[in-house]
């Protein structure tokens, strides 16, 4: 079969079944049927298996996302493997690597990080890919959350610095931290078949969430941050779309006298940033 051929095939379906980059997405599930880099696709036309292309085509038009196809999906500088277990990772919640760069000028000021609902491991990792001196814990409800965390730890060479643990939010913490890190379920219950096939069908709703008005984490998380603080200490938090002043609200009440925001690309306040020493 002629490879255009094939890919116009493939793209014309990905079109028509909602995908918004239908040409490079047909591109990108040839490349990973032939298992070759998308750059050699054109050497490969002579190799094309139908039926190994065919099901990875047939994943894609029922909107399971890309990166479960793929298995991997790009964060910051890491890739990660990813699992129908948690959520892929997001270019919004790099918005957190970013505040949490912002809060500690000196790198290698941190030395303690804990992800709160780690899922993949993006939010530590990135982080301990960018403080040199931090040793961090990712922690995860979802048995095959942690065990997933644990393997991206080892697939990016961060695993001596990285320990991941299987609980219920922070409640096996006792120490304190220099930066704590969090994108906890916030989608209302309600809204979460609303949203696009790849999140509502594929991606768990343990991840995304966050009860009758999708705070009820924030609810859970924001008054413990006090105690898992050092006295320096920063909390970065995603925020949903629209979520910005309950959260703040909620953090005023927990002590944080001046709680702060970071848009993601979108111009959206993506992240809630909170000291808990006002310098
Ligand atoms: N950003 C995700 C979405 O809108 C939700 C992530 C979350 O609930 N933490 O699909």
């Amino acid at each position: 079969m002629q490879i255009g051929a094939v890919l116009r095939r493939a793209a014309d379906a990905l079109r028509a079944a909602g995908v918004e980059s239908p040409a490079l997405e047909a591109r990108l599930l040839l490349a990973h049927a032939l298992d070759v880099p998308q750059t050699a696709l054109l050497d490969r036309a002579a190799e094309i298996d139908p039926n190994r292309f065919d099901a990875l085509l047939a994943r894609r038009l029922a909107r399971e996302p890309m990166a479960l196809i793929l298995g991997h999906q790009g964060f910051w500088t890491l890739d990660l493997e990813v699992s129908p277990a948690t959520l892929i990772p997001r270019p919004d919640s790099e918005t957190l690597i970013e505040a949490a760069l912002e809060a500690f000028p000196d790198r290698t000021a941190v030395r303690r990080v804990l992800d709160l609902g780690t899922g993949t491991g993006c939010l530590l990792l990135a982080a301990l890919s960018e403080f040199p001196a931090a040793w961090g814990v990712g922690i995860d409800r979802a048995p095959a959350a942690a065990a997933l965390a644990a393997r991206n730890a080892r697939r990016n060479g961060l695993a001596s610095r990285a320990a991941v643990v299987c609980a219920d939010w922070a409640s096996p913490i006792r120490g304190r931290f220099d930066l704590i890190l969090s994108n906890p379920p916030y989608i209302a219950s309600q809204e979460i078949g609303a949203l696009m096939p790849e999140v509502a069908v594929h991606e768990p709703a343990s991840a995304l969430d966050g009860g009758l008005d999708g705070l009820d984490a924030y609810r859970t998380l924001i008054p413990a941050l006090p105690g898992l603080l050092n006295e320096a200490g920063t909390a970065v938090l995603e925020l949903g779309q629209g979520q910005a002043e309950s959260a703040r609200n909620l953090a005023r009440q927990a002590g944080f006298a001046a709680p702060a925001l970071r848009r993601d690309l979108a111009g959206i306040a993506r992240a809630l940033v909170l000291h808990r020493a006002v310098p």
